[in-house]
């Protein structure tokens, strides 16, 4: 039986796909842009250009259709990050950009918006060139060009993934090019269905994620050496590694640098109990007991294994119960389609695994379950992983709820929950 996989234990493509697939289902999970109170830290190439953020999309002077696309989206203001990168992005003569933040605070939204502001929709040829480590994350990218550009159907776009057989020396007509690093070298080189030195605008989005495969990181770099100089380079990473910042240096002449550091993550809205059980029939038991409470808003259940993650579904499903599990053992296209199902309140209970929900943000989720509670690669008590997964951000956190199953008394901090007494919950 495998019982828990760790990080040190994985091939480089392995660890990879983890990334993907976690960034890929928190982009899925998050139905709102993450606030984050802290200071965003500017650092200029040009430290005598004055510096200027908006805090009205009014104030970037977009295309009216463009306009039109970000208020139907619902945006009412830029985020933290846009504020200072869209005017950067927009600037005349283009400047280069590496910005980094956490995932959810509006990057994707940003370069979408300088893509389809920079394209000239009466050119028939790629201007606009957006690269993704993955397949998934590419589309996801491709929707929001889609989505954003709702209201400016003359500019178009093309989707450089695999299963998309093109022939080779016919010439792509749509402005922008979204898609994975190989099939893009191959559209230039070997197809030569677009022609690099045309591109006004290179996007590298989720370096963190590209890095973590060798090839991806080779043909990124051999992309960005076709491109034309004075075409603007911006790339973009959730989390900043010195390996993230070597890479970005590579690919990014005289940057602009916008980094928005990760939001506190603290406990003081999160009410803690735990439980104490015996035996994993105990804590079904118990969760029964408080599952009527625990289903007025979202819950997340976290089990050690697949194993007690399926029987526990198992178990409830029987009681009648309707839960959702999301398991390792799914493709990436199969946990999707959990995630949206819960993201959209079809199910109310989301059951997983800590492996494979390592990464997720569930900040929507009130109510948090440790089924077991997580443990570090040494079998002791993983308090980030804990604190990360219960854990609210900012002022304007919701009140949460962590209830955890423990087999011993060891976690004396808690506050022990009655489950005859539900009164105590509310
Ligand atoms: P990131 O690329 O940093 O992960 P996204 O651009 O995907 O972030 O944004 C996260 C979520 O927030 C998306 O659902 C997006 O539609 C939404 N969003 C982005 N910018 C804004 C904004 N200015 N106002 C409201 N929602 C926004």
């Amino acid at each position: 039986m495998k019982v828990f996989l760790y990080n040190g234990d994985k091939s480089d493509e392995e660890e990879k796909e983890d990334r993907a697939t976690q960034s890929l289902l928190n982009k899925l999970i998050r139905s709102n842009v993450v606030n984050n109170t802290n200071q965003v830290e500017v650092l200029q190439r040009d430290p005598n250009s004055p510096l200027y953020s908006v805090k009205t999309f009014e104030e970037l002077r977009l295309k009216p259709q463009l306009l039109k696309g970000v208020y139907e989206m619902g945006f009412n203001r830029p985020s933290k990050i846009q504020e200072n990168a869209l005017p950067m992005m927009l600037a005349e003569p283009p400047q280069n950009l590496i910005a980094q933040s956490q995932s959810g605070t509006g990057k994707t939204a940003a370069f979408v918006l300088a893509m389809l502001s920079h394209v000239d929709p009466s050119l028939k040829w790629p201007q606009c060139l957006c690269i993704s480590p993955t397949y998934e994350l590419a589309l996801q990218t491709g929707k929001v060009i889609e989505q954003m550009g709702k209201f400016y159907p003359e500019v178009k776009l093309a989707y450089a993934v695999r299963g998309h057989k093109m022939e080779r020396g016919v010439k792509i007509k749509e402005q922008i090019v979204i898609g994975t690093p190989g099939t893009v070298l191959d559209w230039c080189i070997k197809l030569k269905l677009i022609d690099p030195k045309k591109i006004k605008v290179f996007v590298l989005d989720e370096a963190d994620v590209m890095i973590a495969t060798q090839g991806h990181q080779d043909q990124s770099i051999r992309i960005q050496r076709m491109l034309p100089k004075g075409c603007q380079m911006l790339l973009f990473s959730a989390t900043f590694e010195d390996s993230v910042w070597k890479f970005a240096e590579r690919v990014v002449p005289d940057p602009n640098i916008i980094k928005l550091k990760r939001e506190e993550e603290t406990l003081d809205t999160i009410k803690q109990y735990y439980v104490l059980c015996n035996s994993k029939e105990d804590k079904f038991n118990a969760l029964c007991n408080i599952y009527g409470a625990i289903t007025i808003a979202q819950a997340m259940i976290f089990c050690h294994t697949r194993k007690t993650a399926n029987w526990l579904a198992g178990q409830l499903s029987k009681e009648g119960h309707q839960v959702a599990l999301l398991s390792g053992e799914m493709v990436v296209e199969q946990r999707a389609a959990v995630i949206e199902r819960f993201r959209d309140g079809k199910e109310k209970v989301l059951i997983t695994t800590n492996v494979c929900a390592r990464g997720i943000d569930v900040e929507q989720v009130s109510v948090v379950i440790n089924f077991d509670l997580p443990l570090d690669k040494d079998g002791n008590p993983d308090n980030e992983t804990y604190l990360h997964r219960i854990g609210r951000t900012g002022r304007f956190g919701k009140r949460g709820l962590a209830v955890n199953m423990v087999d011993s008394q060891r976690n004396k901090k808690i506050g022990r929950l009655d489950t005859d007494d539900l009164d105590e919950i509310e």
